[in-house]
């Protein structure tokens, strides 16, 4: 059964579990500070759930400014399309995808291989496919090499679908959609 959690309360969850990363891995207070302008975000077409994308949707229909700079990236396949080149403009308001996207490890459901961004000190991503770990589905942070990540199937299956809302799209879609009907 759906515990129904708010976008807020899953938010929350998900601040709180990245303090605890912080806490083990120090490193990663770097990104409460970016110095690199946000290179993660670079190429990322982001996942927005459909409570995120209300507030999102507000905000470009408020502001002209922000609307503007959002579709000449997205008619220049800029991604992310919610980026400058030193900023996030809609950070207050980012979807749960941008808060784990540093730390995520995922596990394949079918063949238990697990899949990563393994960060370099300059926080250069590769992606990192390996042979499964031993995990206990309540363990939340796990040690590869040398970092912690988030291990994303219990974060998902726990809190994220865990609400109505958790319906995804790609920002590409519902931008598409958005400024189509615009139009
Ligand atoms: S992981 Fe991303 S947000 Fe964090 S420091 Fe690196 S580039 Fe910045
Ligand atoms: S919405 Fe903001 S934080 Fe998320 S990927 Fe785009 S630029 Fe980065």
């Amino acid at each position: 059964m759906v515990k129904n959690y708010s976008l807020a309360e899953i938010k929350e969850e998900l601040n709180r579990e990245i303090e605890e990363l912080e806490e083990k891995d120090p490193s990663y207070l770097n990104c409460r500070h970016c110095p690199y302008k946000g290179k993660c975000c670079i190429d990322n077409d982001i996942d927005i759930r459909e409570d995120e994308w209300n507030e999102i949707k507000s905000l470009l229909d408020s502001s002209l400014e922000i609307k503007q700079k959002v579709r000449e990236n997205f008619i220049n396949d800029r991604k992310c399309y919610f980026r400058t080149d030193t900023c996030c403009l809609i950070n207050d308001i980012r979807p749960t995808n941008c808060l784990y996207t540093p730390y995520q490890v995922i596990q394949n459901i079918y063949d238990f291989k697990i899949t990563y961004s393994k960060r370099s000190p300059e926080c250069d991503f590769e992606t990192v496919e390996e042979d499964s770990f031993e995990l206990d589905d309540k363990e939340y942070l796990k040690k590869i090499g040398e970092h912690y990540y988030l291990f994303l199937n219990h974060w998902f299956l726990s809190f994220e679908n865990q609400s109505e809302n958790c319906y995804k799209e790609t920002g590409f879609e519902r931008l598409r959609e958005y400024f189509e009907s615009a139009c």
